[in-house]
């Protein structure tokens, strides 16, 4: 029995393009305002090619005004309070539903993708997003967490064509439920609904300014990006342009988070179900045509049902049918630009090339009037493939096969990207042992691209950083109180009155053998054979540590990574270590205050307090070490979703000059006390508690590898740390101009980087000094979705 068309009525959509003329101005201010350009662009609809309406071309001048109307709406949409702006979220979120069906025609016909999924996924999703975050905003000053940060002011918002509306309220919602106004470019090619949605706001009164809404290209992205007066940038799209959008806002203070792209893994094991499985990859490459981010594109099969699977999908994949977006009948869509059809037509040109197996169906054609593309199945493809490698960002699924379970998570990992990832097997044991080591933001098992706003989404390496949905992408819109606080000079300590070269209270002789560097475990000479003098800072010589260079940075890094399995030990186990660590450091109090004296000129009093507080705070992260754990998220589908911290990895810590000891147990303890394994650059004037630090760590249990010391040049050596591909992230407690490089050089591997813009905080001070903040920076969260019920 063959399907006929069922097509939807666009009448409404076509009423909405006709009540503006079907020629778009720019939502300024609340009022819709010509583009100061005066030019207009096409906007077209994919299934057939046919122009929708007129986009205006926002310019500087344009991205000014909306910028200046977001910030004069700021002081009173922080004003009117929580309660308020709930309400605010709460109308956003009827008045979607009320207009769901509009919104629903609208965007297929202006993106191409099939509208049984913009009816039963984007919108309804879209409306969940306003009504999720209507509670965030109403308890977003209660929360005893929340209540602790503040709004950051104009968010600029940049997103992509793929979900258009989705996207917009996944950046939109947050940002207002946490006091914030926004700008918002919405994609070239997919502007109709972020302009609908600006007739949405007028019609429930949100006060002018709140939400600004400017179309145009590239260039009106990048003038936003760079604009002084915004705040932060939220991004989603390719990581090309994050890469950009990093490099353009280094060492400004802006907050980024990007969503980038992905190659994700979808690992069938043999006792899969494979009709299961099956339905999986459709869902996983060619829902909205394989242009998701989290697309499931790499198939990763084990080896004994490999070619059983292969014959299924084929067998499926003639029986699904393509054509206009607003069929109801249809299973694929259009792609949704000539430019995009053309990039993944070079893609596979490239792949068969490269000698891969093509295979489309045969039994039908595409439709020839749009910009369509065929499901494709490629088999016979290397790992180093670029096929395998490069996200084609459409309905091509990429095969390849494993033997064991190990060689699974590797081909999984191969891989620059880290944004989802999928699991099939009816062994949960199995699933859970495999989904912890994936790196990637989010493990589906026995599903695929189920989102929810309740649920955090986001990134690994490559694929960016930064969260959305979920309590864990608030903290994107958000900054803590505390950093009011912070200082442009140091916090000054206690001065002792008598000058002294040597320490007379402990026998303890000038410190006059050069200091080693600490890595693998144990002390190493520099490469280069050069020590650096190091004064008190009233100028007297107290002694010599190795000078650090690019090749010690390396092989710290080598030895951060061999040593594994510190990630691996359970939050009791590490706080153990941590306990040991405080134990073996009070024992040595006095020696370890003498060195302070030492060097800063500190009174005794202050430097056996700041010895003092160092143990405090290794007890901290000991105690939390075992507490800092994750949530199960309420989701709307019947899964368990487990938002689970993980640490980052191996990360550069580069230490404050100020508070020699305390600055550097502040920063180091919070990091390995999540599971990571660091480099650390400790302070550059006062490094010898640091260096005496190698004895209790090799006391401690500290497992070799866990924490690496370089000493020398603190800004080369953390420029060399920044570009270290292998360095998954990186805290920099230094200048202004030195929190500049590191997120200008980070950008290539896209590390998360911490700096402080050359502020001062006071260590001693526990608010500033310690606390979970310093836990969130040094953990990421992985979404594990497991889903239930027969
Ligand atoms: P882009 O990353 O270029 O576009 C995303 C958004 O950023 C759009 O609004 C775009 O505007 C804007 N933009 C482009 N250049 C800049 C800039 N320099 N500064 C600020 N904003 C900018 O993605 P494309 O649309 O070009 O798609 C190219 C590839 O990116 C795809 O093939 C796919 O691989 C990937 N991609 C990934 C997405 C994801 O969800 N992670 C989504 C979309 C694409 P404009 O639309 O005018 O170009």
């Amino acid at each position: 029995m063959a399907y006929g068309p069922a097509p939807e009525n666009a009448a409404d959509a076509m009423s909405f393009l006709d009540a503006h003329k079907r020629k778009f101005e720019l939502f300024i201010g609340g009022k819709w305002q010509k583009p100061s350009s005066g030019e207009y662009y096409d906007s077209t609809n994919p299934s057939n090619k046919k122009n929708l309406a007129k986009i205006s071309e926002a310019n500087t001048a344009d991205v000014d005004k909306a910028v200046a109307a977001a910030n004069k709406a700021l002081p009173k949409w922080v004003e009117i309070g929580a309660h308020s702006r709930a309400r605010y979220l709460y109308a956003l979120a009827r008045q979607v539903q009320k207009n769901a069906r509009l919104f629903t025609v609208l965007e297929s016909l202006d993106n191409g993708k099939p509208i049984r999924e913009t009816r039963d996924i984007d919108i309804p999703l879209v409306a969940r997003h306003f009504y999720h975050h209507a509670g965030w905003a109403q308890i977003r000053d209660t929360d005893p967490e929340l209540r602790e940060y503040k709004e950051l002011g104009v968010v600029g918002q940049i997103i992509p064509w793929n979900f258009p509306l989705l996207m917009l309220s996944w950046k939109i919602a947050p940002a207002l439920a946490m006091g914030n106004t926004v700008v918002l470019k919405p994609a070239e090619d997919t502007s109709l609904t972020a302009l609908l949605f600006a007739d949405i706001c007028q019609q429930i009164g949100l006060p002018d300014g709140v939400v600004n809404i400017i179309t145009g290209h590239g260039s009106t992205g990048a003038a936003l990006v760079e604009h002084k007066d915004v705040q932060k940038i939220a991004f989603t799209g390719s990581t090309n342009v994050g890469k950009i959008i990093r490099r353009a806002t280094a060492g400004t203070g802006k907050k980024i988070s990007l969503e980038l792209g992905g190659k994700s893994p979808f690992i069938v094991f043999e006792d899969a179900d494979l009709d299961s499985v099956v339905e999986g990859i459709v869902n996983a490459i060619w829902f909205n045509q394989g242009q998701v981010c989290c697309a499931g594109s790499r198939l990763l099969v084990q080896e004994s049902i490999a070619e059983k699977l292969y014959s299924k999908i084929r067998a499926r994949m003639e029986n699904m049918r393509m054509g206009n977006a607003l069929d109801k009948c249809i299973d694929i869509g259009a792609i949704v630009s000539p430019g995009q059809l053309k990039i993944i037509e070079d893609l596979v040109k490239t792949g068969v090339e490269e000698g891969g197996s093509l295979w489309q169906p045969t039994s039908w054609d595409c439709p020839t009037e749009g910009c369509f593309y065929p499901p494709t199945l490629f088999t016979d493809i290397a790992p180093s493939a670029t096929l395998a490698q490069e996200e084609i960002f459409g309905p091509v699924l990429v095969a390849m096969s494993f033997r064991t379970h190990q060689e699974a998570v590797k081909l999984a990992n191969n891989t620059r990207y880290g944004l989802a990832s999928s699991i099939w097997t009816e062994n949960i044991n199995l699933a859970l042992d495999i989904a912890p080591k994936i790196k990637a933001g989010v493990v589906w098992t026995n599903c695929t691209n189920v989102f929810d706003a309740a649920a955090g989404f986001g990134g690994y390496r490559e694929s960016g950083f930064g969260r959305e949905g979920g309590k864990e992408g608030l903290f994107e819109y958000i900054k803590p109180r505390i950093e009011e606080l912070f200082s442009d000079k140091p916090f000054t300590k206690a001065v002792s009155t008598t000058k002294k070269t040597t320490d007379s209270d402990s026998n303890i002789p000038t410190i006059d053998r050069t200091a080693k560097m600490y890595y693998g475990g144990k002390q190493a000479r520099p490469d280069g054979g050069y020590s650096t003098k190091i004064n008190s800072s009233s100028g007297d010589y107290i002694g010599e540590v190795s000078t650090g260079n690019r090749k010690d940075i390396r092989n710290a890094v080598e030895a951060a990574h061999k040593g594994k399995g510190w990630a691996g030990k359970t939050g009791h186990a590490r706080a153990q270590v941590l306990y040991y660590i405080a134990e073996n450091l009070i024992q040595r109090k006095e020696e370890f205050a003498n060195r302070i004296c030492l060097m800063t000129n500190q009174n005794k009093t202050s430097a056996l307090q700041e010895v003092e507080q160092s143990v405090d705070r290794i007890y901290t992260y000991a105690a939390l070490a075992d507490k800092y754990d994750g949530r199960v998220h309420h989701t709307v589908t019947s899964n368990v979703t487990i938002a689970m911290p993980e640490p980052i990895g191996v990360m550069g810590i580069v230490c404050p000059d100020e508070s020699p000891l305390l600055g550097f147990i502040s920063t180091v303890i919070p990091a390995i006390s999540m599971g990571n394994n660091v480099i650390v650059v400790p302070s550059q004037t006062a490094p010898f508690s640091a260096t005496d630090f190698y004895q209790i760590l090799e006391t401690s249990d500290v497992p070799a590898g866990v924490v690496n010391i370089i000493t020398g040049g603190k800004d080369e050596l953390a420029q060399v740390l920044a570009k270290h591909d292998d360095v998954d992230g990186l805290w920099y407690f230094g200048s202004q101009q030195g929190s500049e490089a590191i997120e200008r050089l980070s950008a290539d591997n896209m590390k998360r980087t911490w700096v402080n813009y050359g502020k001062y905080r006071n260590w001693s001070d526990k608010a500033q000094g310690e606390g979970e903040g310093f836990l969130r920076r040094a953990s990421q969260i992985k979404n594990i979705w497991i889903p239930y019920g027969v």
